[in-house]
């Protein structure tokens, strides 16, 4: 099978590998959509713990295909079955686990990630992952396409964020970041009756495609943030904002741009040994702020999502802006990384 293998910083090609083959209490999924994420971009740059030039990985953790194959122990699952896959698995008994937090064990795996992922023809879903949950039948009639359930993943993340801020009803929301998952937050937003979405983005091309994407946002790319959005707030900030970039300087600004019980979902984690936050407890405490943070997504968040999508009460096509052949993946990433484009997608 193709497979776009990685050995380590910026080393990566796309080869002829052995189709794998699974054991009993595993599945074998036909990769049909792959979505690249911005994280995939920064472990290619920056490479990753455990890739190296002996032990290559295969990245990619926003998946979705066919049921191949599956192990005789497995239930609930056959052949020719569309499924989408969340990609983090846990050890299924510490606390985090059993509490439905597979994400956020200490054992946390996923595919893409710390073992083998989606940016090939097959991929292998092991015991734990078919044993957890994570692999979701998709119901393919009407709209729904492999794209967008490849697309759930990131979406699932953003959910996560959006519930942490507990976004309601006729809210003000400023999002920071105007990239695909700064755009999903604004959907969701809109989908739980934001009474005013604005996004603020310093490169103004990404702008440009996010209100050809969502025409309602009120976008700003100016360098007065605080006065456009006392302006569109009556002078008295946004209820909730989320930092969609990996930004210190969006965190710390971002309070003074709240309103009294406001909300801020700190989405965007910063890169490794950047400067940190300063955070103004005093408007923390005078305001009655709620900081939040949010990172991956779990299991439930991830059916949520692909339920919003399958039964069209958010339609993420906006966001699905290339398609791409697993050959074309030099064209793919060089997008990915100028952020010229939103989501791109390897479809197989
Ligand atoms: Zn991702
Ligand atoms: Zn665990």
């Amino acid at each position: 099978m193709k497979a776009l293998r990685f050995y380590g910083k910026n080393d990566y090609r796309l080869e002829e590998i052995e189709k794998p083959s699974i054991s009993q209490d595993e599945i074998l999924l036909k990769v049909k959509a792959a979505a690249v994420c911005g994280s995939d971009i920064r472990m290619i740059q920056n490479g990753y713990a455990g890739v190296t030039k002996e032990t290559p990985r295969t990245y990619g953790h926003e998946i979705a295909g066919i049921i191949e194959a599956v192990g005789e122990q497995v239930t609930g699952y056959h052949i020719g079955m569309s499924v989408a896959v969340a990609p983090n698995m846990g050890c299924g008994i510490c606390d985090e686990c059993v509490a439905g937090n597979t994400h956020l064990c200490r054992e946390y795996k996923a595919f893409g990630i710390n073992m083998d992922g989606g940016f090939a023809e097959y991929v292998v879903i092991p015991a734990e992952a078919v044993r957890q949950g994570n692999v979701v039948p998709v119901d393919m009639s009407g709209a729904m396409t492999f794209e967008k359930a490849a697309i759930i993943e990131p979406l699932s993340c953003v959910f996560n964020g959006f519930e942490k801020a507990g976004i309601k009803p006729c809210d003000t929301v400023l999002i920071i970041g105007a990239g695909p998952i700064g755009i999903l937050h604004g959907m969701l937003a809109k989908m739980a009756g934001a009474s005013k979405v604005m996004i603020t983005d310093l490169n103004e091309q990404r702008l440009n495609m996010c209100k050809k994407a969502e025409p309602e946002f009120l976008t700003y790319a100016g360098d007065n943030l605080k006065e456009f959005v006392m302006e569109q707030t009556e002078g008295k900030g946004v209820q909730v904002c989320i930092t969609a970039c990996p930004s210190a300087k969006a965190q710390s600004d971002s309070l003074e741009l709240l309103a009294m019980n406001g909300r801020v979902n700190f989405f965007g984690g910063l890169p490794a040994g950047s400067a940190k936050a300063e955070i103004d407890t005093n408007l923390v405490h005078y305001r009655q702020l709620i900081l939040t943070g949010s990172a991956r997504s779990s299991l439930t968040q991830y059916r949520k999502c692909l339920k919003l999508v399958q039964s069209g009460i958010l339609d993420v096509s906006p966001v699905i802006s290339d398609l791409y052949s697993l050959e074309q993946y030099e064209e793919a990433f060089a997008a990915a990384k100028t952020g010229s484009n939103l989501k791109n997608i390897f479809v197989f």
